[in-house]
């Protein structure tokens, strides 16, 4: 191919109409791109679909040289290229997947100063050749995109983000701007520190995604909710389903395609040819629902996704913001929705104790997990709550579906006390633990064969909880788990157990509210869109 011709170098502002055919800049772009354009370091924080390419593109074809794109997402590089192609930009990259040469012909291009744009893989900077290559070229800038990967704190960490520092100490000279949509004080912190980006400028843009109605509800029967959700009010839409497991991933594709509804299934243990098939169908065609683990996502550019549903969830309030952000690109209204029940504390609670790592590591991964079930047990606006994390203040949004049905905060003392009496009284007088299950038959009375075996129709408590349906039980017991009122034991069986804090409930010393869910579903309702 012979290469596009060079585009002249210009304002950012005639850039943006010329070459991308936008009218204005968006939020802090502007400002970020002059910074940037004047040779300056940045650090971006911006959330998904809030337009953080740009903001090294355009500097890149303002300023002299390459732009030289660090980036983790190998599988979408080609994509990035093509479209900067369609639009005249000189873009090309070099990953692990290239023959000899087409690797050869990039960096002609590059040494021949015929590039504006070069992705690469951070794997590539760990060879020398990479280095030597970049030092014989001009570069405009650095671009470290999902910056985030650097930090050990959070979700996606990449071992090669570590060393991007020698970009700083090898090329102190040339520019850097990091980006993520993951703001977290922790995360933003790691990433200036391990970037060696102390001088750099910080820039943070709003957490806010007016345009998603945040939507968590207790989990009954997943797969009915989830074809509930489609059919009453996403019909024919695009959509994405998180599953933990790559089975449960399996069945609920075949569940919806059973039902006439057009779904693909995606998770790591699919082939590549098959995840590329079935990732390029869900980004070309309309109304494609995506079943997925959390392998699906990261950097996928599909603006008219209309809702992300969860079916387990997540580990983290940011995984849960990244994965609900895919929606609503465009900024019309869409729908994030959890399913969370009893059992995924229990379960998660148990993965955390069995990890791999140290004490330190299941720390982190606990005080992920407390992050989330506040946000799921909250009787308060989710958006405030989300944004709060995020270390942003809001007032109630009117869109998520404690403003639209606000749940009732109940007095749940009496309850607490005669679940954590019955856990104590089988630990103390029998010395046994059991789980949430066996906990509930003898609070409702019920004679099964576990009960009478065990003679807990005995127990004092036996019988005791009558007020309560099996169901609401399940809440109290998951919402007395979320608190720290009790925990699940490291048996491996999610036998539950006292925590240091139960005796105080026991004692009346302190009262429990809990969380009454609403019978009515959230109304569809939706802020306009930005
Ligand atoms: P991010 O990387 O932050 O998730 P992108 O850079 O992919 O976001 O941008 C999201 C979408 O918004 C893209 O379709 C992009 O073309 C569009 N976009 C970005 N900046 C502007 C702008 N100033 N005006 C109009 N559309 C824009
Ligand atoms: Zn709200």
């Amino acid at each position: 191919d012979a290469p596009a011709r060079p585009l002249a170098r210009s304002a950012p502002a005639e850039v943006l109409h010329r070459v991308f055919g936008y009218d204005e800049f968006r939020g802090n772009q502007a400002e970020i791109i002059d910074h940037v354009s004047s040779g300056g370091d940045a650090l971006v924080l911006m959330p998904t679909g809030g337009g953080k390419s740009l903001c090294y593109q355009i500097p890149a074809l303002v300023r002299r040289g390459t732009g030289i794109v660090i980036s983790p997402l190998i599988a979408l590089m080609q994509d990035q290229v093509d479209a900067l192609s369609a639009v005249g930009v000189r873009a090309a990259y070099l990953n692990s997947t290239q023959t000899p040469d087409a690797k050869a012909a990039v960096e002609r291009a590059y040494l021949a100063g015929e590039l504006d744009l070069l992705y690469l893989a951070p794997e590539r900077l760990r060879v020398q050749s990479t280095a030597a290559l970049l030092d014989r070229g001009e570069m405009a800038l650095f671009a470290i995109d999902e910056a985030h990967c650097v930090s050990q704190w959070g979700h996606d960490f990449r071992p090669d983000y570590l060393q991007l520092s020698v970009l700083h100490e090898r090329w102190p000279t040339v520019p850097r701007i990091a980006l993520t949509a993951t703001a977290t004080e922790q995360t933003h912190a790691e990433i200036a520190q391990r970037l060696q980006l102390g001088e750099a400028k910080h820039f943070v843009a709003s957490f806010d995604r007016p345009n998603i109605q945040y939507r968590i509800a207790s989990k009954n029967s997943p797969q009915q909710q989830l074809l509930q959700l489609v059919r009453s009010e996403h019909d024919g839409d695009a959509g994405i389903v998180y599953c933990l497991s790559r089975a449960s991933v399996e069945k609920t594709a075949q569940m919806l395609v059973d039902n006439g509804i057009p779904a693909l299934p995606y998770h790591a243990g699919l082939p590549a040819p098959v995840r590329a098939a079935n990732q390029s169908r869900f980004l070309r065609e309309d109304g494609i629902i995506m079943v997925a683990t959390i392998a699906f996502g990261m950097g996928i550019d599909k603006p008219d996704v209309r809702f992300v549903a969860h079916l387990d969830l997540p580990k983290s309030v940011e995984g849960y913001y990244q994965e609900t952000g895919r929606a609503g690109r465009d900024g019309l209204p869409s729908t994030a929705w959890l399913a969370y029940g009893l059992q995924d504390v229990v379960q998660q609670r148990r993965m955390i104790a069995d990890s791999e790592g140290d004490n330190a590591h299941r720390r982190k991964l606990s005080a992920h997990l407390d992050a989330m079930l506040a946000l799921c047990e909250t009787v308060e606006c989710r958006r405030v709550q989300l944004l709060a994390y995020f270390g942003e203040t809001s007032t109630a949004c009117g869109n998520c579906d404690t403003c639209l049905s606000p749940p009732e905060s109940i007095d749940g003392t009496i309850a607490a006390q005669k679940l954590l009496s019955t856990v104590v009284r089988l630990q103390r007088e029998r010395n046994q633990k059991f789980g949430a299950g066996q906990l509930i038959d003898i609070l409702l009375g019920k004679r099964t064969p576990r009960v009478e075996q065990n003679g807990h129709d005995n127990l004092s408590t036996f019988g005791i909880g009558g007020e309560l349906s099996e169901p609401e039980w399940r809440g109290v017991v998951r919402q007395l788990l979320a608190q720290g009122l009790l925990q699940v034991n490291s048996d491996g069986f999610g036998t539950l157990v006292i925590t240091d804090d139960s005796a105080a409930v026991l004692s009346g010393a302190r009262k429990v509210s809990l969380r009454r869910e609403p019978d009515r579903p959230a109304k569809k309702a939706s802020r306009t869109a930005r």
